[in-house]
């Protein structure tokens, strides 16, 4: 087929999701392997959730519902950015879509056309860009650095902005780093983005997972003139282990919610109906199940951190949000897709090549994964590092 619109040569397949589908089939296959490919916990969804939707079932609410969402949920939404974040948003200013990643696709089909350009600080999560040049625009990829915790800086920032600068896209805490930008530097950053007055996208999704003291401030609540040019994006995926169940939502300026409305309804409609009923529950019961989670991604941090850092040749910082490791491989000589590769043929562990997150010099690893796969895999990752 040599007719493909020529938007598909620019993007490349997730490779987040090629991986966990090779490791899962070699799994199928018999092989032992360890995975530490997507940021998928490990946890049966909690049961009161799957309750609701299977309530939710029962009732018959099996039908076509409004674009935007259910209003029950969306009021849910509304009352828990109020409750958690301090943003104030009605219904109205609330998109249901099918998970975090449609949110942003939604957004920015709805807001991103060609000439415009979308700053995004590197390492990134995969789709970001790929997503932008989707949509038509430019991204302007800021790499940052371990030894700055791979956080822009507020120069950096203001640096890349052009005139033709429409979105920043902040990740906080971070996929692929775990790094969670600190109320100070978000200040900081808020005020740039007033400054120059553009728009942000706050990527909340892993706001719940968060480890020692720290906090996560949602940019939108620094002040009023932030909140207006501030979009949120959140989902049930990672906090609820919630990942098949696509439920995610946007909150911001009522227009642009309209537009995403009238994107979602040309293409997917309203999400599943009766899964939006177990998300009014994730939202509206005992907030128990995300820290029992919490404790065990702690535990799993903890062990995951101190086996990379007694191995040679590689380097990590502490992850201070989400599930991940961003470990720098440089010094083995390998490119991260090679070093990816090799590991996966020759000890059966994956992992995800940071050239996928704009960092060919690193690898990710998940530990939304237990802990006897995580034992055994960093033995075998150390032996593979003295093999080289
Ligand atoms: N967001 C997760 C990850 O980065 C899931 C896979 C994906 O959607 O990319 O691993």
């Amino acid at each position: 087929m040599n007719k493909l619109a020529a938007r598909i040569s620019q993007v490349n397949p997730s490779i987040t999701l090629t991986i966990t589908a090779k490791a899962k089939t070699m799994k199928a296959e018999g092989l032992d392997v360890c995975s530490f490919s997507a940021g998928e916990p490990d946890f049966d969804t909690p049961n009161h959730i799957k309750l609701a939707a299977k309530q939710a079932l029962d009732q018959g609410k099996t039908k076509y519902g409004a674009a935007a969402g259910e209003i029950g949920l969306r009021q849910a939404i509304a009352n828990k950015l109020k409750k958690d974040n301090n943003l104030d948003y009605k219904p109205e200013n609330i998109i249901v879509t099918n998970g975090g990643k449609h949110s942003l696709y939604n957004l920015m089909m709805a807001l991103i056309e060609e000439g415009d350009e979308v700053i995004i600080p590197a390492p990134y999560w995969l789709s970001y860009p790929e997503m932008v040049t989707l949509a038509g625009g430019k991204s302007v990829i800021v790499t940052t650095t371990a030894e700055h915790h791979y956080k822009i800086t507020p120069e950096q920032l203001k640096q890349a902005i052009t005139s033709k600068t429409k979105l920043f896209v902040l990740n906080s805490p971070s996929n692929p780093t775990g790094s969670v930008y600190s109320p100070s530097e978000i200040k900081a950053l808020a005020q740039v983005i007033i400054d120059h007055d553009i728009l942000v996208v706050s990527d909340e999704i892993y706001e719940k997972i968060l480890y020692d003291d720290t906090t996560h401030l949602s940019i939108g609540a620094v002040n009023e003139e932030i909140f207006k040019r501030t979009i949120i994006s959140n989902g049930f995926a990672k906090a609820y282990s919630m990942t098949g169940w696509r439920v995610g939502y946007i909150a911001g300026d009522i227009n642009l919610i309209k537009a995403m409305t009238t994107v979602q309804g040309h293409s997917t409609s309203n999400v599943c109906t009766f899964a939006q009923y177990g998300a009014i529950a994730a939202l509206e019961s005992s907030q128990e199940c995300v820290e029992e989670m919490l404790v065990s991604f702690t535990q799993r941090r903890k062990v995951m951190y101190s086996a990379v850092k007694s191995i040679p040749n590689v380097s990590t910082t502490l992850p201070q949000g989400a599930f991940y490791l961003f470990i720098d491989i440089s010094k083995t000589g390998l490119k991260s897709l090679e070093f990816c590769d090799k590991l996966l043929t020759q000890e059966q562990v994956a992992v995800i090549p940071g050239i996928a997150f704009g960092d060919d010099n690193c690898i990710r690893l998940s530990y939304a994964t237990d802990m006897v796969s995580i034992e055994k895999g960093m033995t075998r990752l150390g032996n593979f590092i003295q093999s080289l």
